[in-house]
């Protein structure tokens, strides 16, 4: 059997994959079975964050993995308690809990936030508003905050106590922190499975207000956004608010399976020991590989980020084949004449890997994608939007 048929016949029909087995990568650089090479414009949905097998990466996780892999959170390591510490340090953030992917991260955000309402208003208030066309993750909860009628079908019924604002709609918004007995607004600065949507700075500045003024627990899911994807460490620097809850996963472990969940210091003691865990959460060798990761994202690298942006958004905008481009950094979704689908077949058959959202084409490239195979891709990409059907 090839490894295609195999995987059909014994793995979960959960995924539609690409006709593409990746045998190994270097950098931006991937290789198929045959020895075909791809840029890769995808990074595993943003989360080979320095490439594949990045060198200083791997030294850092290998030298971790020959010295300790797992301890349980039974006992203290270094790599966690580091971990945390650079965290706070980089966000301003009081506390972390680790766990391994972004919907745990969100998981922990959401329990955080109804104890914190709970033990503040009363635990009637335990509504979190989410915003339409929100992506927050696949467990029963966070589905459940998820704004997106298609992914809730077949699984009810979900978690209870979670409500749907309109995304750049005040007076929605408004409507729905108000109407409910509401703990908690939480939202993605860029809607990300959402097509790649940027919430807009007004809105963003009401829901600060709001939880002013009703006392609610702001919750930034940065699972995709985080850990210099959109040219700052993570993006609610550059929306100028300093939210309760942060969460993040995605690109943190730069390859390595790992979620983390940062507090304010308004809810730095809101867990005892018992209210939450997990045990692989904390990692040490998951943790050394973001060491490494959060180390390298200093200015240098966060001003190639947004360069690298404006150049992909100049070289696309004025393409005849691209509609517009939206999105922070190098987290870009590009409205595009032909079909997205069709965009993404042809850039795989022409060697580069790009994916969609919603109905666009959807780059997250590598955070230090050298800028020849940037410039050959985009290229790539160009003539295949320009191009006939
Ligand atoms: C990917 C993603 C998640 C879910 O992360 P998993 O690691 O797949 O659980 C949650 N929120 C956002 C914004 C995401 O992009």
């Amino acid at each position: 059997m090839t490894i295609k048929e195999t995987d059909l016949k014994y793995i979960a029909h959960t995924y539609g994959r690409f006709p593409l087995v990746i045998k190994e990568g270097k950098g931006s650089l991937a290789f198929d079975e045959s020895g075909k090479r791809y840029i890769d414009l995808a990074t595993g949905i943003a989360v080979n964050a320095f490439g594949y097998c990045d060198e200083e990466w791997a030294k850092s996780v290998n030298k971790q993995l020959t010295t300790l892999q797992h301890t349980s959170n039974l006992y203290y390591t270094e790599p966690c308690a580091e971990l945390a510490k650079m965290l706070c340090e980089r966000t301003g953030m009081s506390k972390v809990f680790f766990s391994n992917s972004g919907a745990e991260a969100n998981e922990c955000a959401i329990k955080a936030a109804r104890k914190y309402a709970a033990q503040n208003k009363g635990a009637e208030y335990s509504t979190i508003v989410t915003l339409k066309n929100s992506f927050h993750g696949r467990t029963l909860t966070t589905l459940a905050a998820t704004g997106q009628d298609t992914f809730h079908n077949d699984f009810l019924p979900l978690t209870p106590g979670f409500v749907y604002a309109e995304a750049n709609n005040i007076s929605d918004l408004e409507e729905k922190v108000k109407n409910n007995k509401t703990a908690a607004i939480m939202f993605e600065l860029v809607q990300g499975e959402g097509g790649v949507m940027p919430l807009e700075k007004s809105f963003v500045d009401k829901i600060i207000e709001l939880s002013n003024e009703y006392n609610l627990v702001t919750i930034v899911d940065e699972v995709q956004t985080g850990n210099g994807r959109t040219g700052s460490l993570y993006a609610f620097e550059q929306y100028g608010i300093r939210p309760d809850v942060v969460s993040t996963a995605k690109g943190l472990g730069g390859g390595l399976p790992i979620g983390a969940t940062m507090l304010s210091e308004r809810l730095t003691d809101i867990f005892a020991p018992g209210d939450h865990g997990s045990t692989f959460g904390g990692n040490p060798v998951c943790c050394a590989g973001a060491l490494s990761i959060i180390n390298r994202i200093d200015d240098t690298l966060l001003a190639e980020v947004r360069e690298k942006s404006e150049y992909i958004i100049k070289e696309l905008s004025s393409s005849d084949g691209v509609n517009s481009v939206d999105g922070m950094g190098l987290m870009l979704g590009i409205n595009t004449k032909r079909s997205a689908d069709d965009i993404v077949k042809e850039c795989m058959d022409k060697g580069v890997l790009v994916i969609k959202a919603k109905q666009k084409v959807r780059l997250l490239p590598a955070l230090n994608i050298p800028w020849d195979l940037l410039k050959e891709a985009i290229n790539t990409l160009k003539q295949v939007c320009e191009s006939e059907d």
